[in-house]
């Protein structure tokens, strides 16, 4: 068996829920080949946070596969509040969101009763402008605001439906003003800190300045948790290439965008954000429906299928499963599903020669895209790389080498986690020896007892080495023996 037929390299995340959270399960789906698990902070309690990480923690030691965990913060959120009894709200009619409390039941022109139901969000009324239009419960609904005053926006509906108790409200081209990183992100991020999380996915990221200030508070807890930015509005695709620079890795949050964008962008915005990562050098993740009818059925959709091969081709380091696998009758097959399509997707453009490098700066990008370029000439090579805070291993992933799967041996099982995240990483831990040569002799005999390299093997090392009591970074390449 050649390397490059049996290690996929997009990456898959599956999202933690009822449908996944036992042990067995969590042992099914790791044994799959699932790289990352989200927990998605807007359903989740404490306790129940801290105890499945240490039970994915506990199944992974017990199986010998260290997957990463990512913790999904929920970010600004404006919900309606709580009604009685669901309004079923007519097509025409005139609706009030109120922002203070009291400000309900105010009669309209000709003593007419209108009907209203307060937000969270007071400076909504400030934010939003007459004409602008208000979406609710995943658009499901849609209001257009005809005037405004400081206590509410008074709206015609145009998409009539049933109005039930704290609903999220989408307001498409709307600059939000409210804080990025709310209070009850900070309680869960605490507590994901403490449990030992590796990812932070931070939601409707607007701005740079956003992520930098997450950025301040790792920093402030002495924590290498790596951001992921999710895109989920029109504010963050305005600032796409500030937000791709700031952030560790981005997620194309297609729920949220195809409700806050005209549908037919949405294609259009996810080339635009993988190509932006690849770009830059950041991991990127396709997420959000990729199988959603696989909530109920045991296989996908065409349209699906095709949707997934559509992230692999596009060069996605991750796609992602949401509802599929919290709630959905059928999660290790989800796995199943994506682990497959990737792989006939991959081994179909293995063949095209990898793609154009982007622009990068720095001696040690151009030394690593020399092991690329090699890598890309010599058939069934083997990148091998040794990192200690995953640099070497994130810099050869940016340059999506054609076919060559990129192994990488890291002292640090926090660095082993992290690279679950990029595109063709094949992470080991192995402490490293402080002569290099011993180091790539030490991977070497691990690789060959793990059966994932055989004599003949053209390996291309990308490392550095000491030369006269400097560190200087080198590429070789050595037949395994
Ligand atoms: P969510 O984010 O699942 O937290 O809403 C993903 C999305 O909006 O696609
Ligand atoms: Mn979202």
């Amino acid at each position: 068996m050649s390397a490059e037929t049996t290690f996929r390299r997009t990456k898959i995340i599956f999202t933690l829920g009822p449908a996944t959270e036992s042990e067995e399960m969590l042992e099914k789906m790791i044994r799959a080949g699932a790289d990352i698990i989200r927990l998605n902070m807007a359903h989740a309690k404490h306790d129940w946070t801290r105890t499945v990480i240490r039970r994915v923690r506990a199944v992974s030691q017990r199986i010998g596969r260290d997957v990463a965990i990512m913790m999904d913060i929920k970010g600004p959120e404006i919900r309606t509040g709580d009604l009685d009894v669901p309004l079923e709200l007519k097509a025409g009619e005139i609706f009030d969101f109120t922002v203070k409390p009291g400000a309900a039941a105010e009669p309209g022109g000709g003593g007419v009763e209108i009907r209203s139901v307060d937000v969270n969000y007071q400076d909504l009324v400030n934010d939003i402008k007459v004409g602008d239009t208000v979406l609710v419960d995943n658009g499901l609904l849609r209001l257009e605001v005809l005037t405004k005053d400081s206590a509410r926006i008074r709206c015609r509906v145009l998409i009539a439906g049933e109005l039930k108790s704290r609903r999220h409200i989408n307001l498409p081209g709307v600059k939000v003003s409210l804080p990025s990183f709310t209070e009850k992100d900070r309680r869960d991020s605490i507590v994901g800190l403490e449990e030992g999380i590796d990812f932070l996915a931070l939601s409707f990221v607007r701005m740079a300045l956003d992520i930098e200030g997450l950025r301040d508070f790792l920093t402030l807890h002495k924590s290498k948790v790596r951001i992921i930015a999710k895109i989920e509005d029109q504010s963050a695709i305005a600032n796409l290439d500030e937000i791709v620079a700031a952030c560790d890795g981005l997620m194309v949050a297609r729920g949220d965008l195809g409700i806050e964008c005209p549908f037919e962008e949405l294609p259009v915005i996810q080339r635009r954000a993988v190509r932006a990562c690849l770009a830059q050098g950041r991991a990127v993740i396709v997420a959000t429906h990729m199988l959603e009818s696989m909530i109920s059925q045991p296989v996908p959709t065409r349209a699906e299928i095709t949707d997934v091969a559509n992230a692999v081709y596009e060069l996605a380091d991750c796609v992602m499963l949401s509802g599929e696998t919290t709630i959905g009758k059928y999660p290790l097959e989800c796995v199943q599903m994506l682990d497959k399509i990737s792989r006939r997707i991959e081994a179909e453009e293995a063949d095209s020669g990898g793609r154009e490098p982007a622009v990068f700066t720095g001696d040690r990008m151009k030394v690593l895209h020399s092991a690329v370029v090699l890598a890309n000439e010599i058939p069934h090579s083997i990148l091998l790389t040794f990192t200690r805070h995953g640099f070497m291993a994130q810099g050869l992933a940016a340059l999506r080498p054609a076919h060559a799967p990129i192994i990488a041996f890291t002292p640090s099982a926090e660095v082993l986690r992290q690279l679950r995240l990029l595109r063709g990483v094949e992470p080991f831990l192995m402490p490293l020896a402080s002569e290099p040569d011993i180091t790539i002799e030490n991977a070497i005999t691990i690789l060959r007892r793990e059966h994932r390299i055989k004599p003949g093997d053209k390996l291309i090392v990308a490392t550095d080495i000491v030369s006269q009591d400097r560190l200087v970074d080198s590429v070789q390449l050595r037949t395994v023996r």
